[in-house]
């Protein structure tokens, strides 16, 4: 396989992109020839959507993550949806979360009716903090969501022993940053009772839109394949009636959060370069750590010894919160996609009229306010690493 950067002609991406887009998005997709043609070969074959490269999909992904099985679906929002529904979220229930994370792991519990508990997160890492999310259990918690933030996989160990503690209740990874990653030397997907993982453009490997449930438990992949296509039952072994041929039935509500054939014939050809991708991410993100290690005003982000981590983002924390957003504005302007990732969920709007506070998460919002996601994904040429690390020392001295 031909990996561009080693390529002599090889070259910032910016040039064919969206000239409004930045120069350097903070993260942007690779496709090859290869997955050119699976997509041509897919289309051109009898199936657009359910067909076999879904189930080809499903179990690569599976074999990849050391796990039973996989189901894909038509986003990370509808793989965290769907897990969540699987594993009995109904209303009234909580589930516990990182407030550090994008809207979506929180919003699928709402959709289900459910309460989110926000439990803060720990300061190196930024990844949900097991002994907060301990102090957060009450009788209706049902599911702890650790967000695998910037691809560095969260404390799996605590959380296993907070869940071996607790009455029924399961973990449910939140990994759309770390495919890829894994922890004490265990994949990520087999980390946690179910996984939900996205294949949107900026994640390690992507479908355009796209997302997966791994999991060893089969009832758990029964109940997602079954939620992501109506509710439907087709297998007369499963079936609360009895039916000719042609009979199906409905016993559960459902959505279509069906990934097409296409894109699943794209997921593949993608997976087959995860690793290759994660190595790149591993090279640029000890790049920067290197280069940026001498500049006072920011703090770089680290990987625990046990953690092998996929690299998803390259946040730096300005030491000074008040000098962030001039800092971000002037790495913008210099043609950078800087971006935060995240304000704390509970501080949206839609959270705040649900009667949500800022403030009960004090690391979390210091690592808000001092974050700035700088450009990282395997594409970049080492020119396009080169000048990041200019602008951003520049930034430094220009602005902190
Ligand atoms: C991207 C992302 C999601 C949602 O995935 P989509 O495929 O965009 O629906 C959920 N959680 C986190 C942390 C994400 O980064």
């Amino acid at each position: 396989m031909t990996i561009g950067w080693t390529r002599k002609d090889s070259r910032p991406c910016s040039m064919s992109r969206n000239p409004r887009s930045a120069r350097l998005p903070y993260s942007t997709q690779w496709l090859t020839a290869e997955d050119f043609a699976a997509v041509d070969a897919s289309m051109r074959g009898e199936w657009l959507t359910t067909g076999p490269a879904v189930e080809a999909f499903e179990s690569a992904l599976a074999d990849r993550a050391g796990v039973a099985d996989a189901a894909v679906l038509s986003s990370g929002t509808a793989a965290l949806h769907a897990a969540y529904a699987a594993s009995g979220l109904n209303p009234g229930d909580e589930i516990i979360t990182s407030p550090l994370t994008f809207v979506a792991t929180a919003s699928c519990a709402l959709m289900l009716g459910a309460t989110v508990r926000f439990a803060d997160i720990e300061p190196d890492t930024g990844t949900l903090d097991a002994s907060a999310a301990a102090e957060q259990i009450g009788p209706r918690t049902r599911i702890v969501v650790p967000v695998d933030y910037a691809g560095h996989p969260a404390d799996y160990a605590a959380l296993e022993e907070l869940r071996d503690k607790a009455r029924k209740l399961a973990v449910i990874a939140d990994a759309a940053h770390s495919f890829g990653a894994s922890f004490e030397g265990r994949p990520v997907g087999s980390l946690a009772d179910a996984t939900a993982l996205s294949f949107h453009p900026v994640k390690a490997i992507t479908t355009a839109e796209g997302g997966a449930v791994l999991t060893d438990n089969a009832e758990t992949t029964r109940r997602v394949r079954t939620f992501r296509s109506h509710g439907i039952v087709r297998e007369p072994s499963e079936q609360r009636n009895t039916g000719p041929e042609w009979y199906y039935e409905v016993q559960s509500l459902g959505f279509n959060y069906r990934m097409p054939d296409v894109l699943c014939a794209l997921g593949q050809s993608q997976l087959a370069k995860l690793d290759e991708y994660i190595e790149r991410r591993r090279t640029l993100a000890a790049r920067y750590t290197e280069a940026l290690g001498a500049e006072e005003a920011l703090e770089l982000p680290t990987e625990r010894e046990n953690v092998r981590s996929s690299w998803h983002l390259y946040v730096v924390r300005v030491r000074e919160a008040a000098r962030r957003d001039e800092f971000l504005g002037y790495l913008r302007s210099r043609g950078l996609g800087a971006q935060v990732h995240y304000l704390p969920v509970y501080r949206h709007p839609l959270f705040a009229d649900l009667g949500y506070r800022s403030g009960s998460c004090p690391a979390a919002e210091d690592f808000f306010s001092r974050a700035v996601s700088i450009p990282l994904f395997p594409r970049m040429s080492d020119a396009d690493v080169g000048y990041v690390i200019d602008v951003v020392s520049e930034g430094c001295r220009a602005m902190l």
